[in-house]
């Protein structure tokens, strides 16, 4: 597990595991004799995925930020993606049990990104996370229910019992909800797609999740075939970049397998570029 001091708090990656994702799928139009230079793919044109989770300890608070795949996918589907299962142990690693988090937010409801949210008790899908208040956009929860393209990354088990019993709440917008967190609102992958961002003394931090799944995503052309709104993708990177550079935030990834998190530059033809002081930075 990496760790890594951000002003006042404390950024631990967690990894729910690997997962397997068509490597066509992940780099959209981009030719395979370009991205299998960055991710080598298995016999079957399956690269490795990773399930990355940060947990922030603000000294008063223990946010996780995204929950995995978890432990409930259907046998067909963990046949296909893999089922790790690995965020409660490397919790308890970390001397940490589920009724120690006090915050949980997903990006988006992705069956990848919220899967560890519930687990069944009797068959009934009820909170991980007991304590936990969960966050997600509103917009992201309507988009779960209306049967687009993506519906089969959607399971309500993930989100409906909590939205029920008041436990998840659906945030319209861009809003900090603890001083220091605040949730931003990136469309693309899906419409309502957020990022956190942790910020403390000057430092800053951001979870971009899908918006830039990898390292090997930077560019920003090198957009996900799985994304809603690819052209929307590359605006919403721009508006990122734009901050995030010059302002030298932590960028965290979500689907990175070998790489939590770097800080970003640009090289002398304008490419957004990794900007890590020794190899071994973030590295997993
Ligand atoms: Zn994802």
């Amino acid at each position: 597990m990496h760790r890594l001091s951000l002003g006042d708090f404390e950024l631990t990656a967690l990894s729910d595991g690997t997962y397997f994702l068509d490597g066509g799928a992940f780099f959209g139009v981009v030719p395979k004799t370009l991205w299998s230079k960055k991710l080598a793919a298995d016999d079957k044109n399956r690269v490795p995925t990773g399930l990355n989770s940060v947990l922030v300890r603000t000294g008063e608070n223990n946010v996780l930020i995204e929950t995995g795949i978890g432990n409930k996918l259907p046998q067909k589907m963990a046949e296909i993606y893999g089922q790790p299962a690995k965020l409660l142990e490397n919790l308890g690693a970390l001397g940490l049990s589920p009724e120690d988090i006090d915050v949980v937010v997903n990006s988006h409801l992705h069956f990848d990104h919220c899967g560890w949210n519930t687990v069944l008790k009797n068959g009934v899908p009820v909170a991980t996370f007991p304590k936990a208040q969960y966050y997600v956009q509103e917009g992201e929860w309507r988009h779960a229910h209306e049967q687009q393209r993506d519906a089969i990354s959607y399971f309500e088990a993930n989100y409906d019992p909590l939205v029920e019993s008041g436990q998840m709440q659906l945030v319209r917008g861009d809003r900090e909800i603890l001083p220091g967190i605040s949730l931003e609102v990136y469309p693309g992958h899906t419409r309502a797609m957020q990022a956190v961002r942790v910020h403390s003394q000057a430092k800053t931090a951001c979870y971009i999740s899908d918006l830039i799944p990898t390292s090997a995503h930077l560019d920003l052309n090198w957009v996900m075939a799985f994304d809603l709104y690819p052209l929307e993708t590359i605006e919403s990177r721009k508006r990122y970049y734009a901050r995030a550079i010059p302002e030298g935030w932590l960028t965290m990834f979500t689907h990175d397998p070998y790489l939590a998190w770097s800080y970003l530059g640009k090289d002398e033809r304008g490419r957004v570029t990794l900007n890590r002081a020794t190899p071994e930075e973030g590295a997993l």
